[in-house]
């Protein structure tokens, strides 16, 4: 229950409902798989970074998940939005979230996301490499107001998360190398820049980070480095890990909060200390609900329980090994005494959603299984691999549940085919 959306509850049949709704209900109505999303414990955690960093201090970043109703509701609920593609941009406009809500990343910008971003006038843009200070510049000669800007920093600090999800180490295609002088340079060039507007710097370490220690070490490089500029606005990423199992525990935004505070200390009250996280407001908010369809013992071996979606709704397992916990929502309290594998039905070995499972006893064919913590990076690096149409998404709230992202169709998939 721990991993599980706030607003869970286990009925008297032992069947679990998510904001008033029962899930094996949603499941047969909507189909599965389906990522049933917890629409207050979304505005819960954004309140609480609101409360702890402060209204325009909390940017959301959106590759985390993102659909119209994602980013209406983020809008509504104060916080800003990063966008690090034009897609992303284009997404959150078309919610109607103003594009100075908006704040532009992305290591490889083209002219025309730049173009994009400068003429619907976003926040600020974090800049990332000298050749997209040549692109601003170009730009401005053709009549774009000159954008605020933040540079974004790479401190030079490792930390202990996945290799794919580190940023802030000095081998990394992201920023400007402080330890090389780089950082200096660029800050130097974007001043005396008279099409940039130069507001502060940025760094962001790294995702799924647990040892809050990691950010007051980066934040300690990244204030010592603000102290010397008289800049007003210092971004400090996002990054904080959630729990996916049982055995793991992570700092709350609170927590995080604190650290940051005291390691910021130090600095002027009028500095603007920005933070922009993704997981931690989102990720533990949903689940995904599958059906079982085949359930393979091999003797001596082990059991395989094979679900109607896979890698391509949770790459995750695939790209970092990363774990779940899976249940039955018609017993979400049973004890989980049996393992098993359980596989996607994709065409690769490597198709596993989690590895050695403990599941109820007696898994069947026709058993709804569940994921929990799939609200971050599920949906948005999900993909129609072996042509399989993307599952929907609903929102639940108060014992009213919505669809905010159809499911594909199979003419969804072949729309694009001339
Ligand atoms: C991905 C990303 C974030 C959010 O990271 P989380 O780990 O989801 O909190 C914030 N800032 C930047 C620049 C990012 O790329």
């Amino acid at each position: 229950m721990r991993l599980l959306p706030d607003s869970s509850h286990a009925e008297s049949d032992g069947a679990l409902s998510v904001g008033g709704c029962r899930i094996d209900s949603l499941a047969s109505q909507y189909g599965t798989p389906l990522f049933v999303y917890d629409e207050t414990h979304i505005r819960a955690r954004a309140r609480e970074a609101i409360a702890e960093f402060g209204s325009d201090r909390v940017i959301y970043a959106t590759k985390a998940f993102l659909c119209t109703a994602m980013a209406r509701l983020i809008h509504e609920e104060g916080l800003l939005l990063d966008v690090a593609t034009g897609g992303e941009l284009f997404t959150v406009l078309h919610a109607g979230v103003p594009a100075s809500r908006c704040v532009m990343h992305g290591n490889n910008k083209s002219i025309e996301e730049l173009r994009y971003a400068m003429s619907e006038g976003v926040r600020h843009i974090v800049v990332d490499s000298f050749d997209e200070i040549d692109r601003i510049e170009a730009l401005h000669g053709t009549g774009l107001p000159a954008p605020r800007v933040q540079l974004r920093i790479t401190p030079g600090v490792h930390v202990h998360t996945h290799e794919f999800v580190q940023t802030g180490q000095d081998d990394s295609k992201f920023g400007f190398n402080l330890n090389n002088g780089d950082a200096l340079r660029a800050i130097e060039r974007a001043r005396a820049c008279t099409a940039i507007d130069l507001v502060g710097i940025h760094c962001h370490i790294g995702s799924n980070v647990f040892d809050a220690e990691n950010f007051a070490k980066a934040s300690e490089v990244m204030v010592n480095l603000f102290a010397t500029l008289d800049l007003p606005e210092l971004t400090l990423g996002g990054g904080l890990g959630v729990a996916y199992t049982e055995a793991e525990t992570a700092p709350t935004i609170t927590q995080w909060a604190s650290v940051l505070r005291s390691a910021t200390a130090a600095l002027p009250a009028s500095t603007i200390v920005m933070v922009e996280p993704g997981r931690c407001i989102v990720a533990s908010s949903a689940i995904t609900v599958y059906t079982v369809g085949t359930v393979k013992p091999i003797a001596g071996i082990r059991t395989y329980v094979a679900i109607d979606g896979g890698m391509s709704d949770n790459p995750r397992p695939v790209l970092y090994g990363s774990g779940y916990e899976v249940f039955d929502p018609q017993r979400v309290l049973a004890d989980r005494p049996e393992r098993a594998r359980v596989v996607g039905k994709h065409c690769e070995s490597g198709d596993v959603l989690v590895n050695d499972a403990s599941v109820p006893s007696d898994v069947c064919i026709g058993d709804l299984l569940a994921t929990p913590v799939t609200g971050a990076y599920g949906y948005s690096m999900g993909s129609t691999y072996n042509k399989v149409p993307r599952p929907a998404v609903v929102f639940v709230a108060d014992g009213v549940s919505r669809v905010v992202v159809r499911r594909e169709t199979y003419d969804d998939l072949v729309r694009l085919d001339q």
